[in-house]
């Protein structure tokens, strides 16, 4: 792994950086930022480090497992120990001084813009920075953007902005000149390979095929290597073009597709939901009696109602999440018949389908599956646009069985 040579990174920071996979230089550069924030600390002069960071990459690629890698090191005394209290913290999200901003709507509104910016005039409680994560930075508008940029610019003192966006052109430009770039690659199917065996003791077999299979989203191939169920859905969703005869096993491909979908989200958001409404009677005491428990059993139900709204959003939310990830396994699968097609000289994505993939190719025509990956783009557009997701993959479903 290539470094810059004033980082000197011990065997023990080695630990807490492997955690980012595939991004040599960004690890540099944290890492030496991180080194220099702490002669920032200590009166020195500290180039690396600045106080306000844009992480880029695209979805999987582990940008927030790199910004929060880097707000351990920076919370940790050695620079990113991966094993003190202040390590340990980071990594588990419990840092008092650490607060990662995860937007649930479409767009951060003007009033998330200001909790953010007395969050970010706080002083560190036990950390040595305050650090605050902004996931999905692309979602700041005008509004909600322009009230962050005199903050960006001049936070407090030990205060540390981590932007993540998928590219900076996401981003508004007022914001990205206030902050410092880091730009992360999506990580070669190797390197994915390579971390799961070394990281999750993954059979190296199972890790290769994951890591395939995922095509460099890193949290994709770790559920793909470790759930047999998500290997099982795949499987299913690949089986759907050859399922495809005429109208109605079209509509009834979109129906399951919708319902596994539907399904795969529930057992993601149940537990969450649960979990949150159990957080929420707790704070509003369970326990109390007679006229206090009229009155803490109407405020609470104000409270649950509005925390039931933001579970159905978040469900609807995943919902989406899930198809698109069956429409992006689609679309690797008629990458690969183009492949095959065109003759071109890449590795198959789905390599265990080769005969599937080889009778796919010999009896359509190169313009048939251009039209049919044409076709997923735009479903997934559509979906992502909040098009009925049944309507936008009836329509695919007979877009991919006619060839356009
Ligand atoms: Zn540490």
């Amino acid at each position: 792994m290539s470094r810059v040579d004033h980082a000197t990174p011990t065997a023990e920071v080695t630990a807490l950086w492997d955690a980012v996979v595939g991004q040599p230089e960004l690890v540099a550069t944290l890492a030496h930022a991180a080194a220099d924030a702490g002669r920032i600390r200590r009166g020195e002069p500290g180039p690396a480090m600045t106080h306000a960071w844009l992480l880029t990459g695209p979805p999987g690629s582990g940008r927030s497992t790199a910004a929060r890698v880097f707000a351990a090191a920076l919370q940790c005394a050695e620079g990113g120990c991966g094993t003190c209290e202040a390590c340990r913290l980071t990594l588990a999200r419990e840092h008092p001084d650490v607060d990662q901003f995860t937007p649930e709507k479409l767009q951060i509104t003007a009033e998330e813009s200001l909790d953010l910016i007395r969050r970010a005039a706080m002083t560190p409680i036990m950390g040595r920075w305050n650090v605050l994560v902004v996931e999905d930075a692309d979602r700041l508008n005008d509004v909600s953007g322009n009230a962050l940029l005199k903050s960006l610019e001049e936070p407090s003192p030990r205060t540390v902005w981590i932007l993540c966006a998928p590219t900076a052109e996401d981003v508004l430009p007022t914001i990205v000149s206030r902050t410092r770039q880091v730009r992360l690659r999506t990580p070669g199917t190797r390197e994915v390979a390579e971390a799961l065996v070394r990281r999750e003791g993954v059979d190296p077999a199972l890790a290769a095929f994951a890591a395939r299979a995922a095509q460099g989203h890193i949290g994709r191939a770790r559920a793909l290597a470790a759930d047999e169920q998500v290997r099982l859905r795949r499987s299913e969703v690949l089986a759907i073009p050859g399922q495809l005869r005429d109208l109605p096993s079209c509509f009834v491909a979109a129906q399951n597709l919708l319902d596994a979908a539907t399904a795969d989200a529930a057992a993601i958001t149940d537990a969450l939901d649960a979990s949150e409404l159990a957080t929420l009677m707790r704070a509003y005491g369970e326990g109390a009696t007679g006229a206090m428990a009229a009155r803490v059993k109407r405020t609470a139900s104000a409270a649950t109602k509005e925390l039931e709204a933001r579970q159905k959003s978040r469900r609807t939310r995943t919902v989406r999440d899930q198809i698109d990830r069956a429409l992006l396994d689609l679309t690797g699968l008629y990458r690969d018949v183009l492949v095959l097609q065109t003759g071109a000289r890449v590795e198959l994505i789905n390599d265990e389908l080769r005969p599937t993939l080889g009778s796919m190719a010999a009896h359509g025509s190169v313009q048939a599956t251009m039209a049919r990956l044409a076709a997923l783009d735009h479903a997934r557009l559509e979906i992502a646009a909040s098009v009925a997701p049944l309507l936008a993959l009836e329509a695919l479903m007979v877009k991919l069985a006619r060839g356009g």
